[in-house]
């Protein structure tokens, strides 16, 4: 049992500006739904347009004293965030368990350390911006750059992971001296809103950090597009992120996008099976399978595909689906009966063209429990091959030749992860050369690092998460060039003055 009781936190409303909890004024009500039991857990009403104005003015008034603080003040206020956080682990993993469903073995180990790690992390790299170094280049001039922060952030963001995207997108923002505004899903506001209210606790001043919860077409497209946000990071499906990169394109802003993955695993002859097959029911079941690294195509060399068929449906056969308050459920439900129904017509689409090995149902339960399902047989462009599905369905193909695993591995619009399974350090070598993704592991598939960059290629995306790579997003150089001669007349002037 969970004693996360959102009512008595955010009794106040669900935005959170200028430091405070506030209602939305949009008029229209949205029910957090806990997707285990289907039962209403909280009701708020959503982010208007001045909502989100009200949130972008309070992110405009903080800009400047924030950006004038020294790194070292900003690291300060990071690392005592950092401590807030730590203190507050356990209420933080409650509430992002029974919003999302997921299991609290998860929220507790993979989602709140790594939240509270990426606040640490980015309270040392805030005193590690840097710009190129200073020197004379003309010979009369010195030039030197400084790196600044964009200005008020806009930024949007899935509900697959709501405290982790909270933290990619909030922390190396404000580290760098940027104010922010960020827009979660409406499905999951709760560790969003505990996040800033962390914030504030730390001594971070108010409007630094602040949180407007509506629906995408109304407070998103408001935040895209305001005139006063330099810069829009969205994270979500790549559908959406077209959309945005639309509206920001039009008020010339700064984007970074985190899209959609169909994350490619490919096994090569000489891997260690029994490695493979417990990476790939991982890789493909982690959060249950609401993960943009996702292992969600297995390519398998010929020798190795019928043994590991078996080997998968079997472990995925011994996954335990159940209430995500016992420390021994395996797998939750899915975000939303809505969503489970998604990927149900996926797999059931499927039937006509491929074989579902195991799973392909939904549990007879009032949670949307979806049983973790391996498709195998399904051709290379059909549609559970190509699309992302967002749920526990793992699709398994054969190749030949090694050219063939990297090639078919490549043979989506996606490339945000993928992984090679191999005990040859050549052929793992070459894997990690030619994977168009922007991350390949290594005979593993899913663990990130505070210290290393997320982000995708092609319809994945681009811009970096997490890392000091995100400062290349959340900051701006600029050239400062001094004369050093104090001559009235230049020797350039001759270009417009000729011979005078
Ligand atoms: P989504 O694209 O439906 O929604 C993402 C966010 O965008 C939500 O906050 C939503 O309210 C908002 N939104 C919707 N319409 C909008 C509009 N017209 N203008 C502005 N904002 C709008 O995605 P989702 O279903 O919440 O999340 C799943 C998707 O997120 C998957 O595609 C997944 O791969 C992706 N994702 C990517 C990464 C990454 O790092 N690349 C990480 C997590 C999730």
């Amino acid at each position: 049992m969970h004693n996360f009781q959102a009512q008595d936190h955010f009794s106040d409303g669900a935005q959170y500006i200028a430091g405070r909890l506030t209602k939305g004024t949009s008029g229209t009500h949205h029910a957090v739904v806990d997707p285990a039991t289907g039962n209403e857990v909280y009701s708020y009403e959503l982010a208007g347009s001045d909502d989100v104005d009200a949130a972008v003015a309070a992110a405009a008034e903080a800009f400047p004293g924030w950006a004038r603080a020294t790194p070292g003040e900003r690291s300060d206020a990071l690392h005592r965030f950092a401590g807030v956080l730590a203190d507050r682990a356990e209420e933080f993993a409650q509430a992002e368990s029974l919003q999302c469903g997921k299991p609290i073995k998860l929220s507790r180990e993979f989602d709140v350390p790594g939240t509270v790690d990426n606040a640490a992390f980015f309270a040392g790299a805030a005193r590690h911006l840097q710009g190129q170094s200073a020197g004379e280049y003309t010979g009369d001039h010195t030039s030197y750059v400084r790196r600044e922060p964009i200005g008020v952030v806009g930024s949007i963001a899935p509900w697959n992971y709501p405290l982790q995207m909270a933290a990619w997108k909030v922390l190396p923002a404000i580290a760098a001296g940027n104010t922010i505004v960020l827009k979660p899903a409406e499905l999951t506001p709760f560790t969003s809103l505990l996040f800033a209210q962390a914030a504030t606790e730390a001594g971070i001043p108010d409007g630094v950090v602040n949180i407007v919860t509506g629906a995408g077409k109304e407070a998103g497209e408001r935040l895209v597009g305001h005139p006063d946000v330099a810069m829009t990071s969205f994270t979500g499906s790549t559908g959406v992120g077209k959309r945005v990169a639309e509206i920001a394109t039009a008020t010339v802003k700064r984007l970074h996008l985190e899209l959609g993955g169909k994350a490619p695993f490919v096994v090569f002859d000489d891997a260690d099976l029994d490695a493979a097959v417990h990476g790939a029911v991982a890789g493909a079941l982690i959060n249950s399978g609401q993960d943009c690294t996702a292992a969600t195509r297995a390519y398998v060399q010929r020798p190795l595909y019928d043994a590991f068929v078996a080997g998968v449906a079997d472990l995925m056969e011994s996954v335990r689906l159940g209430d995500p308050f016992d420390p021994s459920t395996d797998m939750g439900p899915l975000i939303s009966h809505v969503h489970r129904d998604r990927v149900a017509g996926f797999v059931d689409r499927a039937r006509s063209y491929a074989r579902v090995v195991t799973g392909g149902e939904a549990l007879q339960h009032p949670g949307a429990f979806y049983k973790p399902t391996l498709i195998a047989d399904a051709a290379q462009d059909s549609e559970v091959v190509q699309s992302e599905i967002f749920g526990p369905v793992l699709v398994v193909l054969p190749f030949d030749s090694d050219d063939e695993g990297i090639r078919l591995a490549n043979d989506t619009p996606y490339g945000l992860a993928a992984s090679a399974w191999s005990r040859d350090v050549f052929r793992a070598n070459r894997a990690t050369r030619e994977i168009k993704a922007g991350c390949v592991w290594v005979n593993d598939h899913i663990p990130i690092l505070s210290e290393m960059p997320h982000g995708g290629y092609k319809a994945s995306g681009y811009g970096k998460d997490m890392s000091a790579y995100s400062f290349e997003e959340y900051t701006q150089v600029k050239h400062v060039m001094f004369d050093n001669t104090a001559v009235v007349r230049k020797d350039w002037h001759r270009t417009i003055f000729g011979d005078r």
